[in-house]
Parts: structure tokens; sequence; C-alpha cells
């Protein structure tokens, strides 16, 4: 259920209705909107109609259902789009376009600061690397784990780039959000729910993939997992879903951006790397991302992709992603986004 508060409603009558919502047994989230505050009440969807009774509360405008299964992260809340900040003078869902660029997997010092450096050259705001790497073979690499993390931290302060990462294990959630900026939850775990409610407990913005079979509507009820346990800070990211077709490692959903838009008011990123498979693919795919309104680009790029110990195939040497860079910013202004040097 929303609660929508009048447009003077105070701080003793919000804490009142919080106060009653919690009574009846539910959660209140509150969402400050731009020119009123609706309060969320979640929980078990059987005994809902107990709320309506909160219309006669003082400061109360009207008590309306909640129709999507997703509540939190539904536009019926939250009406304006979310704005997520992650590092001083850093946001996602805002109009700049912001891009996340580095390799599949942390390797070295040398190649992670190297990559580190000619991203943030290239225009990117954030460095990706994966420490713990979510392998389809158990026999292939499976990432540096600690080191991989401390690397990251090390570019990280060399560049001023802050850091996403991936975590796959619950049992490794402190550990890498000792180290990242941003946790990244891949596509194989978006339906561990275990993991999505242990993130929801962190202070600290989330990066969720949609899986590679995931509906729509499953994806944003994997974002309310995290959601419900408080944390509102959700990027999604769009990486391809599993089709029939072979060319393509996956076949990039990109009507999923404006469906996600329309859905939700979380920021939805696209990754055309894993999407693709194929770097020469990547360009073209980052400019229908962005002509598609997404709200920022998860890129792979790496000094030489024919020695990458995962996704060589798919990553782009700097020099391409820096050219990419100078023509992405046209198709940026064309979606009226802007895109910082
Ligand atoms: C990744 O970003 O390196 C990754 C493993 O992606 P996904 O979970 O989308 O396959
Ligand atoms: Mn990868």
């Amino acid at each position: 259920m929303i609660i929508v508060m009048k447009l003077g409603a105070g701080r003793e009558e919000l804490a009142e209705v919080k106060k009653q919502i919690r009574e009846l047994g539910y959660k209140p989230h509150v969402i400050h909107g731009e020119t009123r505050n609706v309060i969320g009440a979640v929980g078990d969807e059987r005994g809902k109609t107990v709320l309506q009774a909160l219309e006669s509360l003082p400061g109360v405008e009207s008590v309306v259902p909640i129709l999507k299964p997703f509540k939190l992260a539904s536009r019926e809340i939250k009406p304006e789009r979310s704005v997520v900040p992650i590092a001083p003078g850093l946001a996602i869902g805002g109009k700049e376009l912001i891009v996340i660029a580095g390799p599949c997997s942390v390797e070295s010092e040398k190649q992670i600061v190297e990559t580190a450096r000619a991203v943030k050259a290239a225009g990117a705001k954030i460095l990706r690397g994966g420490a713990f790497k979510p392998r389809t073979s158990p026999y292939s690499f499976q990432g540096m784990e600690e080191e991989g993390l401390k690397l990251l931290a090390l570019a990280r302060e060399e560049t001023g780039l802050p850091i996403v990462t991936e975590v796959v294990n619950p049992r490794d959630v402190d550990l890498v959000a000792k180290y990242a900026d941003i946790m990244q939850v891949g596509a194989r775990n978006v339906q561990n729910f275990a993991l999505l409610k242990i993130l929801g407990k962190l202070d600290k913005p989330v990066l969720l993939k949609r899986g590679m079979a995931t509906t729509i509507q499953e994806y944003l009820m994997s974002a309310e997992y995290i959601l419900s346990e408080g944390n509102r800070s959700v990027l999604l990211c769009e990486r391809g879903i599993r089709t029939f077709e072979t060319a393509t490692r996956n076949t990039l959903d990109i009507s999923a951006v404006p469906v996600l838009q329309e859905q939700t008011h979380l920021p939805v990123l696209v990754d055309p790397s894993h999407a693709t498979g194929h770097a020469h693919l990547v360009p073209s795919m980052s400019y229908a991302a962005v002509a598609a309104g997404c709200d920022g680009l998860l890129i792979e790029v790496h000094p030489h992709p024919e020695k990458a110990a995962s996704d060589g195939p798919q990553s782009l040497r700097p020099e391409d992603f820096s050219a990419m860079m100078a023509r992405l910013k046209k198709f940026a202004a064309a979606a009226d986004r802007t895109l910082a040097e």
C-alpha cells in the first residue's frame, strides 16, 4: 500500500503513520518526493486492507494499493527517477551518462593500473574488474580474490576512480565491501535471494545484473529483495539474455531499457560486452543503448585482450575504447545526456 501524505504534513504526522504501520505488522519505507512524502507499507500481501484505515489519520491524503508485485522498485511509489550517489561529485541516474570500464578480471598490478589510467583518460568515471569470478567451468580462472581487491584499491588510489567488483558468495560480502565502492551481483546470482538480502542491509550501492533467463518482472522482484531490506541504492544492468541465436554470446534486449525506465525509478545500465561477446560489436550496441535511454554503460577493456585470463574476445583495446568514447559523445548529446571528458 502507498500512504500518500498531504502537502503540508509535518514530521510528527509522518512519524505517527510510520508507527501505526509497524503496529499493523508492516514495514514503513518513506520516500521523500519532490512535492510530497509517501510511505510504502510493505509486508504480507494477504492482510493489507487493514492499512486502509490509516486514511483517517491526520496528515494522510489517501491510501492506495500498489498494483505491481514489486513495490519499492516501482514508479507507482516513486514517479521521479532515482539518482544513486557513488562518490563525491559522482552519481548514476542523472543527466550525465556514466561509463564504467575495465577488465573482466583483475590479473596483475600492471594490468589493472594501466587499464584504469587508460579508461580514465578516455572518459570512464568508474573502474570495473572481477576479483571473484563466477565461471561456467570450475577449471577456468576463478579470480585473484582478496589480492585482486587490493589491486583494485591500488588502482583507485592511483586514478581516483571508484571501483565496482562482483561478490559471488554471501560469505564474502564483508570482505568485498571493505574494498568496493559498488557491489556487483552477476547474472548467475540474480536470484540468489540469500545474497540479495545481505546486500540489502549494506549502506553501499549494488549493481544488479539481469539474469540470462529472467523476465523483467522477475528481475525487478530481485531488486525488490535488496530495497526491502533498506538499501535504496540499486543499479540495474541489462547484459543480454539467452535466446536461440548463437552469432552473439547473448541477445542484447535493448527494449528492456525503455521498459525498465517505464516500470522502475532505478537507474538502468547496459553491458554490451557480455551481451555480444565480440569486441567489434560493442561500439554499435553502446550507441544503441544510449539511444534507448540508458543511464550508463559497463564495458570490458583490456590492454592485451589476446592475453586476457577471461573474456578477451569481448574486451576492447584502450585505443578502440577511446575512439568509441569520442563517438559516443554525439549519441549522448542526441539523447539529451552529457558525457564528461
Ligand atoms: C562480469 O561482469 O564480468 C560478469 C561475469 O558478468 P555477467 O554476470 O553479466 O555474466
Ligand atoms: Mn566478463
